[in-house]
């Protein structure tokens, strides 16, 4: 059995550990030796972005998988996220080595080929996912706390420095309060932005017109704040640079000024445009207005010269899409029987990462205590000054390694209820998520789910992929069905 390993760091992660690669590649490696594979070629990712346009190595892999998928069985990885920080990635990469005929491995976590194992390795990819979303509305919910007290958690605007001390206002002005008393005066008397900008150019500080338009915009300088939290301004714990009525005055100005400016985006109209796809030439489908005799009709439409394709309706188009969705969404059901076997295996997993932990914090207090040893020895004079620099130097590096690895590994403790609560909700209510969304949710939305866009043809709608967690959540479905007396089946109850 042959096999072939990637390992990868992104730039952020690069910066932050040294040693994360090494790490990644020997326990492939072992991982590899253990299960008797041989390993062909390894291929190593050093501090790029995660996004897989930007993946030299990567890119190196696909090519070779694409000269000797005959002689590849395994791709191995230190973690699944490693392979794709994204659901969408995951997915296109995960058909791309079916296809080829190669079984992905983790290193660190148990996948297997068995139908609950594709589960599992589609929910932790997902979950890699929804727990960024978590750790991020941890952080949320501090900064709102922040937020309802006053508190600016912000990097300061010009005009203001960042103060962290306990009982003093978390804003404190700067002597550039004069530049934002000026900016607002002369514009609220008149002036335009771009005189404003050459006057100060003038006496030396140059401003973008962009920025320009932010300090206008900004209530941080009549001591309030605007979030995404609530949605009212919220009042500071700061000194205000700006009188109220002045700040008023200027948002009047501003707010005449856009009205006259904002042109409606045509793309806005047409959300299924290059998602639909016809079903005679596949080509993807745009979307564009037409005047009939009163009113204008919106359409999708095909635009390879000499398709016969018909256009079709945007209404009737996006009801049959809304419809299409609403098949998709399963009952409560098999939703609670894919929730009992997440729940069971993340459970192991935790299991297994405690054990992982308690071994690294083993690890990592012998480390220390050699760190310690080391520093006595130094102190009794029995290391010269070289020597101990690089004695000291080895034993850190392993220190910081083994703390990314901690780091790492507790990452991997998800709230599953939480995660569970949420897929449940999301999966539920596709359709009314998606025709509540703004175009660009709609649209990751759409790509998300049906990875490979919709054909569209009298009326009804056909894809070639589907989300593999929608695709499992059908098979459970399935199963779910075969599991009733027959008498209940026989009923047309759906599950
Ligand atoms: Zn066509």
């Amino acid at each position: 059995m042959n096999t072939i390993i990637y390992t990868r760091v992104s730039t952020k992660e690069q910066a932050e550990q040294s040693f994360s690669l090494k790490t990644q590649k020997e326990t492939c490696l072992e991982y590899a030796k253990r299960n008797k594979y041989e390993v062909l070629k390894i291929f190593i990712e050093k501090g790029e972005s995660a996004k897989t346009t930007n993946r030299t190595e990567f890119n190196k892999l696909i090519e070779y998988i694409n000269l000797k998928s005959n002689e590849i069985d395994f791709l191995i990885v230190f973690k699944l996220d490693r392979l794709a920080r994204n659901m969408a990635d995951h997915t296109n990469i995960v058909s791309f080595l079916t296809k080829n005929g190669i079984i992905l491995k983790s290193a660190t976590e148990a996948i297997s080929q068995t139908p609950e194992g594709k589960l599992m390795e589609n929910m932790m990819a997902t979950f890699a996912q929804f727990d960024n979303d978590q750790r991020s509305h941890r952080t949320r919910l501090g900064m709102i706390q922040a937020v309802k007290e006053g508190r600016y958690v912000h990097k300061a605007p010009l005009g203001y420095r960042n103060n962290k001390k306990d009982g003093e206002s978390s804003l404190m002005q700067t002597d550039e309060k004069i530049i934002i008393e000026k900016i607002f005066t002369d514009f609220s008397h008149g002036k335009k932005q771009h005189e404003i900008i050459s006057d100060l150019k003038q006496i030396g500080i140059t401003i973008a017109k962009q920025s320009l338009k932010k300090i206008l915009l900004n209530p941080v300088y009549i001591a309030k704040m605007k979030t995404s939290f609530f949605d009212y301004l919220v009042k500071g714990d700061w000194e205000p640079t700006i009188d109220e009525i002045v700040f008023g005055k200027v948002q009047d100005i501003l707010a005449k000024k856009s009205i006259s400016y904002s042109i409606k985006n045509v793309d806005d109209d047409f959300p299924l445009r290059r998602f639909l796809k016809c079903p005679q030439c596949n080509h993807k489908l745009t979307g564009s207005w037409s005047k009939g005799r009163s009113m204008k009709y919106a359409y999708y439409h095909c635009t390879k010269k000499g398709c016969k394709f018909k256009p079709i309706k945007k209404e009737k188009a996006e009801s049959l899409f809304l419809e299409y969705l609403r098949l998709f969404e399963p009952a409560d059901r098999v939703l609670d029987d894919f929730s009992k076997s997440a729940k069971e295996f993340v459970k192991d997993k935790q299991k297994l990462n405690g054990k992982i932990v308690s071994t690294l914090n083993k690890e990592l207090t012998e480390l220390e205590d050699n760190k310690n040893r080391i520093e006595d020895l130094a102190i009794a004079g029995t290391f010269e000054k070289d020597r101990f620099i690089r004695k000291i130097g080895e034993v850190e590096k392993d220190i910081t390694q083994k703390r990314v690895e901690l780091d790492n590994t507790s990452k991997e403790n998800i709230d599953i209820e939480a995660v569970l609560n949420y897929f449940k909700f999301f999966i539920k209510n596709m359709a009314n998520l998606w025709y509540e969304s703004d175009l660009d949710k709609k649209r990751t939305f759409q790509d998300y789910i049906f990875p490979e866009g919709i054909f569209i043809e009298n009326n009804i709608l056909r894809t070639t992929q589907i989300n593999p967690i929608l695709s499992l959540l059908e098979d459970y479905k399935d199963r779910v069905i075969n599991s009733l007396s027959p008498l209940v089946a026989h009923r047309g109850l759906e599950p």
